[in-house]
């Protein structure tokens, strides 16, 4: 007989384990398939505003989050051609300020609260095909040597957007010239002040650069396809991280000074392209968390609050069913879509515009002279990104 739980759920990421611990606080039987070895680095700035505070709290890693994050982030700021422009970091709730944790550490602490909530994890597995039920719905697992079936009767696609896959609710795969291209590393002995967190603009694309555990400082990125082609003419024989690298260090000086001296800590991380947009957070009786619901350009620094508030929510408009049969999903499926788009819609425009003006070919130095005249705007471009607004199944 196939194993039996009560909800599957695909992806171990911030949305997957949200999902997973959600659930299984509630006392239901939850399969979480992960396809990676943890701990994996990923293609992340690893910021984490403050509003997601208490969340982390329930989610069990509240304490070894402020034990391992980086310093908090008390001032914003944008670094693009000329004079850097700073503005305060608005707080979450009462004081609290947003920091950084590696997705090494987190994504670890948050599937062995997975766990030890009662979470059946397999990992390293994949799952490759989806089949529906009226009643209970089927997945199958593969491992390198083995396949499995589950089923359960909730199933919650969790896998991010960024990997092509076998699975109905993977993305078909894009080949754009306007695409972003993610990538990632860590540096030791930058000279990044312990509280600033700058927006980096340059032209085909725009970064952040914030101080994690371990004394690791996190440079991350988005490069637009067309762009990174020409920075890679501009840098030959150099990888694509390099090419863009270049790029960023000869386009914005302030990354160059803060960089200079630093070391790599581990070989750059790719990822891409980026899915950005508003997708369906409920179709086809299967309910989606995380980035594959909907994306926001990383230029906020919003997917990981994201992926876990979407994770929680989705648990807590279950949570109101005692059994999950097929009205039962519907009712709960339309609620958190609803719930959904109150909560991250508008953050997802605001980002798309951003973005689109940071990567123009004048949008940095657009930018600088805008929020140089009035830098209130760096402020409120970060409460407008949802680093102020309260996660709604906590209030
Ligand atoms: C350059 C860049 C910088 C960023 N900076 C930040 C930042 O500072 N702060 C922030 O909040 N967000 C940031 N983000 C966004 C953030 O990384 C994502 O939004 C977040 O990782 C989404 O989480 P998720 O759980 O939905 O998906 P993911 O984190 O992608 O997790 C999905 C998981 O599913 C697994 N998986 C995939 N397919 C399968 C399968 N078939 N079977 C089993 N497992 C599978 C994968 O291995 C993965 O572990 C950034 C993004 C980029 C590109």
């Amino acid at each position: 007989m196939n194993a039996q739980f009560d909800a599957i759920i695909i992806g171990a990421g911030p949305a997957g384990t949200a999902t997973a611990i959600g659930l299984a606080k509630q006392g239901r039987s939850v399969a979480i398939i992960e396809r990676s070895a943890f701990p994996r680095r990923k293609v992340c700035g690893e910021f984490t505003s403050a509003v997601n505070v208490d969340l982390l709290e329930r989610l069990g890693v509240g304490a070894e989050f402020r034990r391992q994050a980086g310093p908090e982030v008390r001032r914003v700021a944008l670094f693009a051609a000329g004079n850097t422009v700073e503005a305060p970091m608005p707080p979450g709730q009462g004081t609290a300020f947003g920091r950084a944790l590696g997705r090494d550490v987190l994504d670890s602490l948050l599937l062995d609260a997975a766990r030890d909530e009662g979470a059946t994890v397999f990992q390293p597995w994949r799952a490759t095909d989806i089949v529906r039920g009226v009643e209970r719905s089927s997945v199958t697992i593969e491992s390198p040597t083995e396949q499995l079936q589950l089923e359960a009767s909730v199933m919650v696609a969790a896998h991010g957007s960024w990997e092509p896959g076998k699975l109905k609710t993977n993305l078909a795969k894009i080949n754009r010239p306007h695409d972003f291209l993610g990538f990632k590393a860590h540096f030791h002995g930058g000279r990044l002040p312990p509280d600033l967190m700058p927006l980096i603009a340059f032209p085909g694309g725009y970064g952040g650069m914030v101080w994690a555990d371990h004394d690791r400082l996190s440079l991350s990125f988005c490069m637009r396809r067309d762009a990174l082609a020409r920075a890679r003419l501009a840098s030959p024989n150099s990888s694509a991280a390099d090419a863009t690298y270049n790029h960023i260090l000869g386009s914005c000086p302030d990354v160059a000074d803060v960089l200079r001296g630093a070391e790599l800590a581990g070989p750059w991380v790719a990822a891409g392209p980026i899915r950005p947009g508003i997708r369906s957070a409920f179709e086809n009786d299967v309910f989606r968390v995380g980035n594959i619901a909907g994306e926001s350009h990383p230029i906020i620094a919003e997917g990981i609050a994201m992926a876990l508030q979407s994770g929680w929510i989705l648990a807590a408009q279950l949570g109101k069913h005692e059994h999950w049969d097929i009205d039962a999903r519907a009712a709960a499926g339309q609620a958190y879509r609803s719930a959904w788009r109150n909560q991250f819609a508008t953050r997802i425009r605001l980002a798309a515009i951003l973005s689109g003006v940071a990567a123009s070919s004048n949008g940095a130095k657009l930018m600088q002279a805008f929020i140089g005249r009035f830098p209130v705007s760096l402020s409120l471009g970060a409460a407008l990104s949802g680093k102020t607004k309260p996660v709604p199944a906590l209030v």
